[in-house]
Order: structure tokens, then sequence, then C-alpha cells
């Protein structure tokens, strides 16, 4: 048995993963102490980090000193010192770019000293309170309004043990898109790949309880729970979808939970059949993209689908469009929301320049983004699967998120999906759609909202109006 091997791109920080399960012995919060020590040892507070670090200018940090600001960081994770403010703006604002880590003159992964960092914070005092309930049902609601029964219970509710070569693992989020974990599934299908799902709010990695509410023991149970999820299966291979899994299982944790299978990312199996022969492009696609691409550990991900995207015939991808974060949504890029601003109007400006049929997305919440982004200026988003879909001469999943944000009416939004929310036993006063529909869709959890979301086990009763019938799931929830 071997720990969780970090993904290509995803460095391991000072002391290494066999170093950290050594010392930890089950428990999340010694083993994260003994991951802090170490940096802490290892840095001579050169102040790089701070130099190199895209969010600076757009933070506290502005006018702090870096070597000062290191320091300071250092002193409130392993001492208990009080963080300055533009400590603790660096700390609030690292959208996990990754940009530092190459510049670290002692190979120590500063990106993972302020993740480190964040987490402690949060267990001083967490600013999204129940985001895990929150998240939770605001997924159920966004994917039951878009995908029938059989669909919606093949993401949401868990599969059956059994033996199977590989696990697509989507995590969280992604079920808010599900458009495109059904694209992936047809492309794994058609190259014949033995595979069970696993994703959804029972298969969450653990941070949200760890990173976001600083329950770390809670998160560390979570981490050790989807862990026991794939043993099940006996992967000889995890094909995970989600970024912010990848940092937390092979980064922030690498080496705090064990097991017998490879981890990475499933466009790394895609490249390889590729470059095997066994997946094909047949059908041409006559079209001229820019490719939205991150930086940092999702530099590989974005490089495998440029890989992809240029064995399709007559598909020219003009300019990748590469963003200083290591995702978009609320653990990346809307960190620092000046600079996803101004990254996200530039990669429009530059498709809109460029004159292109379609601006490709890459991750699921890069795909919201840019639909947030690109809206009411007639720029085709899809998303890199379904291109890949289509260009094996199949028709892609429908991006009902993407028709839903389009209606841009939320009282039309819940006519539209209500007969779907019943369909899949989700029992929503429409009222309550109408009312807190953009929110939802916006993660506002992410950012101390969605009180509407929290609380008891009920939930979906508008706030106006007279006597509404008390709404609730009927399907197997994880969210109470
Ligand atoms: S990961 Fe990126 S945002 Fe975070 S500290 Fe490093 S350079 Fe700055
Ligand atoms: S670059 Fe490395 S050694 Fe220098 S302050 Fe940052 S973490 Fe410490």
């Amino acid at each position: 048995m071997s720990a969780v091997e970090p993904q290509a791109g995803v460095a391991v920080a000072a002391g290494g993963a066999a170093a950290d399960t050594a010392a930890h012995a089950g428990n999340l919060a010694v083993y994260l102490r003994e991951a802090a020590k170490r940096i802490d040892e290892a840095c001579v507070r050169c102040g790089r980090c701070v130099e190199v670090c895209p969010v600076r200018p757009l933070s506290a940090l502005k006018d702090a000193d870096p070597v000062a600001t290191v320091a300071n960081v250092l002193d409130a994770l392993v001492r208990d010192a009080r963080l300055d403010d533009g400590a603790a703006g660096w700390i609030r604002s690292c959208n996990s770019c990754g940009i530092c880590i190459d510049e670290c003159p002692e190979k120590i992964n500063p990106r993972r000293m302020l993740t480190l960092s964040t987490t402690k914070l949060a267990s001083e005092g967490t600013k999204t309170p129940e985001l895990f309930k929150r998240m939770s049902r605001s997924i159920k609601l966004m994917l039951a309004m878009q995908v029938i029964p059989e669909e919606f219970k093949r993401l949401f509710i868990p599969e059956p043990r059994r033996s199977v070569p590989f696990v697509f693992y989507a995590g969280c989020n992604p079920l808010k898109t599900p458009h495109l974990l059904f694209n992936t599934m047809m492309v794994l299908d058609a190259l014949g790949i033995d595979y069970a799902f696993a994703g959804g709010p029972s298969a969450c990695c653990g941070v949200i309880a760890a990173k976001w509410e600083g329950q770390i023991e809670q998160g560390g149970r979570v981490a050790q729970s989807v862990m026991r999820r794939f043993d099940k299966f006996e992967p000889q291979r995890v094909l995970n979808w989600c970024p912010t899994c990848e940092i937390h299982l092979g980064e922030t944790l690498g080496g705090f939970t064990e097991s017998g299978f490879q981890f990475d990312h499933v466009t790394n199996l895609l490249v390889e059949r590729l470059d095997a022969g066994e997946l094909c492009f047949t059908h041409p696609l006559p079209r001229r993209v820019v490719l939205h691409g991150h930086v940092g550990s999702g530099a590989q991900v974005t490089n495998n689908v440029a890989r992809l995207l240029g064995a399709i015939p007559k598909l020219e991808v003009v300019e990748i469009l590469w963003e200083q974060a290591y995702t978009c949504g609320a653990s990346g890029c809307a960190k620092t929301p000046e600079l996803a601003k101004r990254e996200h109007a530039g990669q429009v400006e530059a498709a809109q320049r460029h004159g292109v049929d379609a601006f490709v997305t890459l991750y699921h919440g890069c795909h919201q983004a840019i639909l947030s982004a690109a809206k009411g200026l007639g720029l085709d988003v899809l998303n890199f699967t379904d291109l890949l879909v289509e260009a094996m001469g199949a028709t892609p999943h429908a991006d009902a998120n993407k028709t839903l944000r389009a209606l841009d009416d939320w009282a039309l939004v819940a006519e539209t999906a209500g007969p779907w929310l019943k369909a899949n036993g989700v029992d929503i006063d429409a009222d309550f759609l109408r009312e807190n529909g953009a929110e939802i869709f916006s993660a506002a959890e992410f950012r101390g909202g969605l009180a509407c979301l929290g609380g008891e086990a009920k939930f979906g009763v508008s706030r106006a109006g007279g006597p509404r019938r008390q709404a609730q799931a009927s399907t197997p929830s994880a969210d109470s």
C-alpha cells in the first residue's frame, strides 16, 4: 500500500509525504501541525513567494514587506502569533495559482503553507458557517434541475461495491454542471473502460470541513471515508476531475491517507489512449476556438486538453488563454475577485478579437464563470468535453446549466425546472426558487450566503406570501 500519489504538477511540501504519514497516526490535526512545523523549519524567510505572488497588488499585502509577511504567517501558523493585516490579506486572497512554488529556493511549497494557514484561521472562526450543508443542498437542487431521474441517481446515489479497474471521481461541485461529467463518461464508455462513478457530497474529499469550516477532525474523517469509498472498488487507478480534490488529497493531505491505487486526472488517461491510437476523433469540427487554461497544477490538465483538441480534424485552437489561479470558482480565482474579473473580461475580449466560433472551458467552475463573464455577448461557451464527444460522432449531453442561466429570469427558471425537480423527487416551492435561484447559481454558500439552504433538514420554502408546502428532498440525502 502506498500513499495517494500526488498528481503531476502538484508539489509535496518540505518533509515529504512519507514523513507526514509516519507522524500523524490518523489524526489530521497532528498531521497538519507536523507539516506546518517542517515548513517553518525549512523556510529561510527570503520573501520570494510574496514578491512573485500575483494577488499581491490586489490585496492588503500590497504595501507589506515580503520578508516580514512570511515571518508573520509562519509565527501565526506555528506559534499562534497575531496576524497583521498584510499577512492575513495574503492568506485570505491566495488563489492557489502555484506560481510561488517554483520560485522557492528551499523547495518548500508556499501554497501549502497558505493552505495550512487558511485551515488554521477557519478553525478559529469560519466565515462560511454550515458550508457543507448549504453546498450539498445547492448541488442536489442544481443537479435535479438539469437531469432525468436515471441520471440523477447515477451521479447522486453511491454505487454498490464491485471490483473495477477504474473509478471516475468527480468530487462534489462538478455535479452542478452534470453535462460535462456525462460527456466524459461517454468518452470513457466509447473507449471500453470499465469504471465506477464516485461523486457528490457523499464522496467529498474533506476540504469543506477542514479548510472552510475549520472542522479539522471531521475533515480527516471525511478524507478517510472517501478513500474507503474508492477502496471498495479495488481500483488500480482513480481518474479525478476536480482540481480542488486534486490539491486537497494530493498536496495538502499528501501522505495522510493511504491506498493502493494511482490518483490522477482523467485527461491523463485520455491522452495516453490518444497516444496509443485507441482514442480516435473521426468527425471533423471545422471551427476556430480559444481554450481557457489555468496555471500551476491546472497547466498539465490544460495542456492535456490542448493535445486532445489538437487531434480533432479541422478544429483550430487559436490561443490558450491562461488564468493566474489553479481554477475558477470559490477556492480559486474568486479569492481575488478583482484579478478574476479583470482576467475573465480580458479572456472574453480576446475571444471576440479572434472572432472565434466558441470559447472552450476547462473545469466545472470555469464553465460557470465564463458563462457569466460572456453573458449577453453572443459568444458560444462550450466545455472541452462537448467537443470530444462531438468529434467522436456522438451528441454531447445537453448543457442545461447554460440553458437555465441564459433564461436570465428566475421566475422562468423556476417554471422550466419545476417538472425536472419533481421528477427527481425534490419538492421545492417555486417562489423559493424565484427568490434564491440567482444566489444558488452563483455558489453564494462559499461567500457565507445561502442561509436559505441551511438550518434544519427541511428547506425550499419561500419567505414571502402565505402558507407554503413544506418542501424537502425525498431522495437519499447527504445534506442532513
Ligand atoms: S499559490 Fe499563487 S496566490 Fe497563493 S501564495 Fe502562491 S503565488 Fe500567491
Ligand atoms: S520562497 Fe520559500 S524560503 Fe522564501 S520565504 Fe517563501 S517559503 Fe520561505
